[in-house]
């Protein structure tokens, strides 16, 4: 067999081709995005049922690093690693759920949910972190010297830089735009101790600071631009077809921000079919939050893309006017059909609440997944006998707050009457006071919900 190899070229047509040793991830002579590109006829030397029969005998293999989603694909991630390079915290192989229940209310009848939040630090932003951190320890093995690895995040890109980081024994900086995530997701980098730095101003500002900083300073940059991360989060597609039984869904609908996820998304499915794999691809929705969905606009559009400013939305992680990724995604929608929808901020709570009460602990980024499968099986882009992934991205539990917002808050006089919108929605707890802990009482204040 040929040897396997992979190396970064230009996205923007510099011709050429860069080591993956690299160390600065943009385009030495435009500046612009790399992309990372595998010897495709030496990965098809192995037919697509090898490939199947290979990947499937590693999904029982004890021996480390094969337990972890994305190194059980090594090979289509990158093939120059060793086994002393890989830093793993057994991120992937997630569960893929039948909602079938869900999917009636929503309109469709056969819906799955990819639970990315299962992995180590509750996102699928580990999928991509283990293939960049991986790829530093390679290089710092081969003597580079790199004194920290930085990011700028809206928050789970942090909780895994920091978390990854600190199992392979490196320094991480992380810079946070003040006030715009969760508790949660400010507590994960200061419990692996990154030096965290939070900026008054949004997540853009942030990006546009920590790549400046990281240039001046030889400090590797981890963000959304670095395209060592698409290559491991390409992995969530094969995972998503080998759950499937090697079968692709019609749809595969997921929340877009910096649209890096979509991208890898789209590349994993068109690596299957190409080696064989799997016999077509899933065509895509990137779902967006209304406040920040240039996207969507580009998608209305033509696909001509104009960068917006981000308003408030409770899906934070996709609070992004300006993507990184835009055009690599647009590439990639054009060629699968793909589409994009937006949704409002009812529209969001009503979803994630939704997959709630069928038993998920639903972020607000898989709320808005969910409200954009409902409003395009409306529309009738996605049909009722349609087969369709939901990428849930992140774990519920990393929301607590803005669950505890809707649920505790106190109710309006008015609200409480007309039974509106987020009343509705509300489950508080009910409170016995220490005068009431009898059973007359708890019959009292129970039995009459229960109509027993
Ligand atoms: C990062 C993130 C997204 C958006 O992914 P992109 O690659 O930036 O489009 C969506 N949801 C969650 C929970 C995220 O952390
Ligand atoms: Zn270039």
């Amino acid at each position: 067999m040929t040897a396997l190899r992979a190396f970064f070229r230009c996205d923007s047509g510099c011709p050429g081709e860069l080591p993956l040793s690299l160390l600065d991830t943009r385009c030495p002579r435009c500046h612009g995005l790399l992309d990372v590109l595998h010897d495709e006829s030496a990965l098809a030397e192995r037919s697509g049922a090898a490939w199947r029969e290979l990947f499937d005998a590693r999904r029982l293999s004890p021996k480390w690093p094969l337990p972890s989603g994305v190194w059980s694909k090594r090979e289509w991630v990158n093939p120059e690693l060793l086994d002393e390079d890989i830093i793993s915290l057994g991120e992937g192989f997630t569960p893929l759920v039948p909602m079938p229940s869900l999917g009636e209310e929503l309109g469709v009848r056969d819906l799955w949910i990819k639970q990315c939040g299962h992995n180590p630090t509750g996102s699928f932003k580990d999928l991509g972190m283990t293939g960049l951190v991986s790829q530093v320890q390679r290089l710092r093995r081969l003597g580079a010297k790199l004194p920290a690895v930085a990011c700028a995040s809206t928050g789970d890109t942090s909780a895994a830089l920091a978390a990854y980081c600190a199992r392979a024994g490196l320094r991480s900086l992380v810079f946070l735009p003040a006030g715009k995530l969760s508790d949660e997701q400010l507590t994960q980098p200061l419990s692996n101790y990154a030096l965290t730095v939070a900026i008054d101003t949004d997540f853009d500002g942030c990006m546009t600071l920590v790549a400046e900083f990281c240039s001046r300073h030889g400090i590797y940059l981890a963000n959304s631009m670095n395209p060592l991360r698409i290559e491991g989060q390409k992995t969530l597609s094969v995972e998503i077809s080998q759950q499937l039984g090697w079968q692709t869904p019609d749809w595969v609908v997921v929340p877009g921000g910096n649209l890096g996820h979509v991208t890898a998304i789209a590349r994993g499915f068109a690596l299957l079919a190409k080696l064989g794999l799997t016999d077509r691809e899933p065509r895509l929705l990137v779902a967006q939050a209304e406040q920040a969905s240039p996207l969507h606009q580009a998608f209305l559009h033509d696909w001509r893309f104009e960068k917006s400013v981000a308003g408030p939305t409770q899906a934070t992680a996709i609070a992004i006017g300006n993507p990184v990724n835009v055009h690599k995604a647009i590439r990639e929608l054009q060629r699968v059909s793909g589409a994009v929808e937006a949704v409002t901020e009812d529209e969001i709570t009503a979803a994630w609440t939704a997959g709630d009460r069928h038993g998920l602990q639903t972020d607000p980024h898989t709320g808005v997944a969910l409200a954009a499968l409902a409003k395009q099986v409306a529309h009738g882009r996605i049909r009722p006998h349609e087969q369709v992934v939901i990428v849930s991205t992140a774990h519920g539990l990393k929301f607590g707050a803005l669950k505890r917002a809707l649920h505790l808050a106190a109710a309006t006089a008015g609200e409480a009457s007309a039974e509106s919108g987020s009343a509705r929605l509300r489950n508080p707890p009910l409170k016995l006071a220490a005068h009431r802990a009898t059973l007359a009482a708890l019959e009292d204040a129970v039995l009459p919900i229960l109509c027993l």
